[in-house]
């Protein structure tokens, strides 16, 4: 019977089982290893390193220090979660994990144009021309020409966000069209964004993006997909757990879920998606899970 599970090793999943040994309790971790933060290809904006840090690198000093004090690690996926009479069963394949509490740390996934091969995907990815975040890094577009693939309320406040950084904005449809509204249009021309029609293909040109538009080859230095993400909470579901209409987890300041013993941290909570408010919502997490533990049975060495 382990302390605590902790169902992913992403940024959040890892401070939380950092702090969780630390407190002397026994915790595994089991990662599906699709963490986004492993997608960055160079993080500036995560506070501590100047010269920027890769997800990679990241992840892996991360994992270094929480192995440090005990944690071990499981590179499989949680495919189901039950109650049990005291805690949680997980079952990952051919492993299973008993534990008195489990924090899901599971993450999401951005969708991508479906016309958007792998490999072009990865290229543009390391290249710097295909972006996920602007607030991570809408500053190494500064001045640059941008597209957003999206529409509607999300791709409109996308672009207008951008719009901050440069002048040279298009908002690009998805393959289904544009879905904005007169009040939409109207701010996006009062902000001098161009509205252009549905993407068709995506190809790249040496460090720049092309995009098919309506037959139309149009060139870009970046390009942000605006197209939503899909919330990896299915586990949480399973036990019950309460989320919003899009599959976000509800925590309450702690990060304690509505279930008993289950808590939560990173971008499956609604919030900030970034690597600084998942560490913060996993040390919040552990140290919730420390106490609620201690008030069960009294921690003593
Ligand atoms: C291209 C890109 C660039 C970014 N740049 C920045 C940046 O510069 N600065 C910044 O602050 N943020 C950045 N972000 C956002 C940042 O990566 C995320 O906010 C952060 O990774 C969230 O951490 P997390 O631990 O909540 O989730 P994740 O890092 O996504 O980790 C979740 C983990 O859970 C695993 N998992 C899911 N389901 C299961 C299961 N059933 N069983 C086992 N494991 C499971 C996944 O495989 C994954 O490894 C960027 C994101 C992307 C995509």
């Amino acid at each position: 019977m382990l302390d605590c599970l902790v169902i992913g090793g992403g940024p959040a999943g890892l401070t939380a089982a950092i702090y969780l040994a630390r407190f002397h309790l026994s915790v595994a971790v089991v990662d599906a290893g699709h963490s986004r933060a492993g997608l960055i290809p160079l993080s500036r904006n995560h506070a501590g390193f100047p010269e920027g840090i890769s997800g990679a690198d990241l992840l892996a000093r991360m994992r270094a220090q929480a192995r440090l004090y005990a944690a071990t690690f499981h590179d499989r996926r949680v495919e189901t979660l039950e109650r049990a009479a005291e805690g949680f069963f997980a079952s990952a394949g051919s492993m299973d994990f008993a534990a008195r509490s489990v924090l899901i740390a599971t993450g999401v996934v951005n969708r991508r144009p479906a016309m958007l091969s792998d490999a072009v995907h990865d290229e543009a990815l390391a290249n710097g021309s295909w972006r996920y975040c602007p607030i991570c890094d809408g500053y190494e577009v500064t001045d640059k020409r941008v597209a957003v693939i999206g529409t509607g309320e999300r791709g409109c406040n996308e672009a207008l966000f951008l719009r901050s950084y440069t002048a040279h904005i298009t908002l690009v449809a998805p393959q289904s069209g544009h879905e904005l509204c007169e009040a939409q249009y109207a701010l996006l021309r009062e902000a001098g964004v161009r509205v252009a029609g549905s993407c068709r293909a995506i190809a790249l040109e040496g460090k720049a993006i092309c995009l098919d538009v309506n037959g139309d080859r149009l060139t870009f230095d970046g390009v942000y997909p605006a197209l939503g993400s899909d919330i990896k909470s299915e586990l949480a579901g399973m036990v019950g757990a309460a989320m919003s209409t899009e599959g976000c987890l509800t925590v309450d300041a702690h990060q304690r879920t509505n279930v008993p013993s289950l808590y939560a941290a990173g971008d499956v909570v609604l919030g900030l998606d970034q690597i600084s408010h998942a560490m913060g919502e996993g040390g919040v997490a552990a140290t919730t899970i420390r106490n609620d533990l201690a008030r069960q049975t009294p921690l003593r060495r």
